[in-house]
């Protein structure tokens, strides 16, 4: 798999992200730039970020815009995630952000973050088809003492910071969540729903699309310089110059190209597999509510959820270095996963197996930054957590270039991603922080 730390360029060939999401649709089909235009306003990278960036500025303004991608839209991490729209990014807890910020700042991003799922269902409202599944999500105590804190959370997010989250009992997720898991009870968010990923990025390009950008496809910036007034964005058989520059590439961003965010992110991998549909015995044993999507308190948790016909996904940490996460190693450490928390499954058939970078910043939240004097914008690590927020935040950068005073009054557009220390050491740092917390699960079972 393209590694962003090691390869000096993005893979340029394909059509559809490697995931369960795009089988049976037709691939998207949009041209590669092979002429040399002028645009006020150039977006690399086509996924959540770039799309509804462009499709803002649009939106909004007398600019022209056109988005680069170099496979084809939804080819990164936005065809091929979870689908699990949820509130939050980061990975801060929101008694870290009261206690970092100050609990008015607090409640003004999680107010950003119940806006963020409104922004992605306004966009479905209008007409993009992505299999909506409205579920919920619930998130288990992986230890005794930890239900209490998760209550005391669902209180104060209802209470103070405008959500509504219901606490239940070890008994009460058993009867009416989930049967066939081990657990100390959880906390379950009504709000949140699940999605095809893939889908939602094919019809979020075709509303930007029409909206009037341009969408160039199999177009990879291969090259990229400022001269003080304009951008040069060099593809392999185009050039695009540009006033402004948004660079939407997140995790998937090669190593060198972008100055302005070179060492600022941490690409990890996350990877996901998929049943074969489960049969009658094999969903009682499981007892999952039909749409719920799973999470736990663990630091590095499974995800997972039961599709629309019945076949588990399950997700949770891959490899380390890109030329690793498609082996058949990855895949077994991730069926052991799976089989650890659902031993009913043990005989049960893989069918699809991929992985995705996903963009991890150093003090554990992303930023929206506008590099005035050199008229770049970007938006970048949203920790894994970015289905929902990358498409608010396509809609926070079109604002931040056109009328930042409109902007509330908060940390993530209020300096720029913070430079990682020793970059060089990311890889190993990883490598000790997985076989820590693999020690640590050990212990805990
Ligand atoms: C396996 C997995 C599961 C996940 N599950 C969830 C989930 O359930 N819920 C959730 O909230 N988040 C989840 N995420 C995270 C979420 O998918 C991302 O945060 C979100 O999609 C980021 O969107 P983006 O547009 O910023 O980046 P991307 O979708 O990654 O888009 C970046 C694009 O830039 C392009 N690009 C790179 N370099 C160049 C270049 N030089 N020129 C042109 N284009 C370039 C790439 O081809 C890519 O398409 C998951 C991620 C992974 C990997």
């Amino acid at each position: 798999m393209y590694d962003p730390l090691v390869d000096s360029s993005a893979p340029s060939t394909f059509s559809s992200p490697e995931s369960h999401w795009a089988k049976g649709y037709a691939p998207p089909n949009y041209p590669e730039n092979n002429r040399r235009i002028e645009v006020d306003v150039a977006v690399v990278g086509g996924g959540y970020t770039g799309l509804s960036t462009a499709y803002h500025i649009e939106q909004s303004s007398e600019l022209s815009c056109c988005v680069l991608e170099a496979n084809q839209p939804g080819w990164g991490c936005s065809g091929r995630n979870g689908g699990f729209v949820l509130p939050g990014t980061g990975r801060l807890s929101t008694a870290q952000m009261a206690k970092n910020w100050g609990k008015p700042v607090s409640q003004a991003v999680y107010a950003e973050y119940l806006a963020s799922i409104e922004t992605v269902s306004d966009f479905i409202d209008s007409g993009i088809e992505c299999d909506k599944i409205e579920g919920g999500y619930l998130k288990l105590a992986h230890k005794p003492e930890l239900t209490a804190t998760l209550h005391q959370q669902a209180t104060m997010l209802s209470q103070d910071y405008g959500d509504s989250i219901v606490p239940l009992t070890q008994q009460q997720v058993q009867q009416d969540y989930l049967a066939g898991v081990k657990h100390h009870g959880g906390i379950y968010y009504p709000q949140a729903f699940a999605i095809n990923p893939w889908l939602f990025a094919r019809g979020l390009a075709e509303k930007t699309a029409q909206a009037g950008v341009t969408i160039f496809g199999n177009s990879p910036v291969r090259e990229s310089h400022f001269d003080g007034s304009f951008h040069h964005l060099h593809t392999e058989k185009g050039f695009v110059k540009a006033k402004h520059l948004v660079i939407a590439t997140n995790a998937y961003t090669p190593k060198t190209l972008f100055t302005v965010l070179q060492d600022r992110t941490f690409p990890v991998i996350s990877s996901i597999l998929v049943t074969e549909p489960l049969d009658a015995a094999q969903l009682s044993a499981l007892g999952i509510k039909p749409g719920l999507m799973v999470m736990d308190t663990r630091s590095l948790k499974y995800y997972y959820r039961l599709l629309p016909d019945n076949r588990l996904l399950f997700g949770g940490r891959g490899a380390i270095y890109g030329k690793d996460a498609d082996t058949g190693e990855s895949r077994k450490a991730l069926m052991k996963g799976l089989f650890r928390t659902f031993p009913t499954l043990k005989d049960v058939d893989i069918t699809q197996f991929w992985s995705g970078w996903v963009a991890v910043s150093l003090d554990d939240y992303p930023r929206l930054y506008h590099d005035t004097s050199t008229h770049t914008l970007y938006s970048a690590g949203y920790c894994g957590a970015g289905l929902a927020f990358s498409v608010h935040a396509g809609k926070r950068l079109s604002q931040l270039l056109l009328e930042p005073n409109m902007l509330p009054q908060l940390p993530y557009w209020q300096s720029p991603l913070k430079k990682f220390p020793m970059a060089s050491l990311r890889r190993p740092a990883l490598k000790a922080f997985y076989a820590m917390e693999a020690f640590k699960q050990i212990w805990e079972r």
